[in-house]
């Protein structure tokens, strides 16, 4: 069974197609600058060269015409024709309360996630168009849709519910809802798997540290907190975003910057977190470099990341009333040793004591504790698409 799995954004969409007998990624890519001038895509097939080929794309029809053109190309395609794909998984942000799991998508489907767009107006309308645009050109494939929040469906009230006029959550739907919830859930899983131990065992803490960050608590197998909440603005401190702040903060720097709240909103989204602490540093790599180099500014920052990553783990040891495994994963989880270590060097009173050969490699599902370790650290390697695809497979057999 071939699974066709689709990201869209506003501008950009995300592709990977999987062989689900293997679970081989047959190609992937991306379509950059949709409905930009300029736009492009970049392809790649297994075995083969990346690609890239401009190509105007004015929607996410012509995107999604040239994803499928490259796939069936003679020369440098996987597939010979669109009867091959047997089924498509779509990302999708926001499900609001309305979706705990994934879903075959039908019109009925449709309509709820439209009813859910007003959650993340920068997300699903743009999910929905690759869906629309999907079922145009590939009709009677069945199509799937994925939500970034189903996972955490199983927080209890306790940690869902904020501190507001009850209306908030009954009238407007203002609840934490979390995200980054196909990588928490695959993580959670796999890292049971790779220890050889029942996910209804286990007290986890998946540390998604990438430039969007968050961490999750899971028992069982089951999400009971997170650090997103109404939006992936909240939090751990990120890559452009502040995460938590005292909401009291936008009233008094709107007031002193001169800015509305639309665009205090915007500044802690894009101008904040390590970008905003550092005048204009967001990646990782060169935050480190800095730190290495003593500048002041980016050791601040990193101080600031590891620190708050180490009492959103505190805090969720606390929720899980213990914690067998943290699991580190995405961009920096995976990548950075030196963020890692730093942020265990906060765990000692948990048990947790750190083998610093093993911390040193990346890229691979690794323990990074010692074997004394009261805790087990591990690096798990995220795969959100391959999560995808496995759900879409699961309930399309299920049909
Ligand atoms: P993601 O959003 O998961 O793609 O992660 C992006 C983040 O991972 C960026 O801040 C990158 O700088 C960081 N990252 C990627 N590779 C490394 C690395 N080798 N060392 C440190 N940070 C890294």
């Amino acid at each position: 069974m071939n699974i066709l799995v689709i990201n869209c954004g506003s501008s950009s969409l995300k592709f990977q197609l999987i062989d689900m007998t293997t679970e081989a990624v047959q190609a992937k890519g991306l379509c950059e600058r949709i409905g930009i001038d300029g736009s492009r895509i970049v392809y790649t097939p297994a075995g083969g060269e990346k690609m890239t080929i401009e190509s105007p794309m004015p929607t996410h029809t012509e995107a999604i015409k040239l994803v499928l053109d490259c796939l069936t190309n003679a020369e440098y395609g996987v597939i010979k024709s669109l009867k091959e794909i047997n089924a498509v998984g779509h990302r999708v942000v926001h499900g609001g309360e309305k979706f705990a799991s994934s879903t075959i998508i039908t019109d009925e489907v449709i309509k709820v996630i439209e009813e859910c767009n007003e959650l993340a107006p920068l997300h699903n309308p743009a999910n929905l168009i690759g869906i629309n645009v999907c079922r145009e050109l590939m009709p009677g494939v069945p199509m799937v849709g994925v939500f970034d929040t189903a996972f955490h469906q199983t927080m209890p009230k306790k940690a869902y519910l904020y501190g507001l006029p009850i209306k908030a959550y009954t009238d407007y739907k203002i609840r934490r809802y979390g995200f980054h919830g196909t990588s928490h859930s695959f993580v959670s899983k796999r890292v049971a798997e790779f220890l050889g131990k029942p996910v209804e065992d286990l007290k986890t803490i998946v540390c998604h540290l990438g430039n969007g960050a968050s961490i999750c608590a899971v028992d069982g197998g089951k999400s009971v907190d997170t650090s997103m909440g109404f939006t992936p603005l909240a939090g751990l401190v990120m890559g452009t975003r502040s995460g938590d702040i005292d909401p009291a903060i936008l009233e008094y720097y709107a007031n002193k910057e001169g800015l509305t709240l639309s665009e205090v909103t915007t500044v802690l989204n894009k101008k904040s977190g390590m970008e905003g602490l550092t005048g204009g540093k967001s990646d990782f790599r060169d935050l480190e470099e800095g730190y290495e180099a003593g500048d002041q500014a980016c050791i601040d920052a990193i101080e600031v990341f590891c620190y708050n990553v180490a009492r959103f783990v505190g805090a969720y040891a606390a929720s899980l009333n213990g914690v067998d495994v943290i699991a580190f994963t995405a961009g920096i989880g995976e990548n950075s040793g030196f963020v890692r270590g730093k942020i265990c060097e906060y765990l000692g009173y948990l048990g947790i004591t750190i083998d610093a050969e093993q911390n040193s490699k990346r890229g691979e599902d690794i323990i990074i504790s010692t074997p004394d370790s009261k805790v087990t650290v591990c690096v798990i390697p995220t795969n959100e698409e391959l999560m995808i695809a496995r759900d879409t497979k699961a309930l399309v057999e299920a049909q």
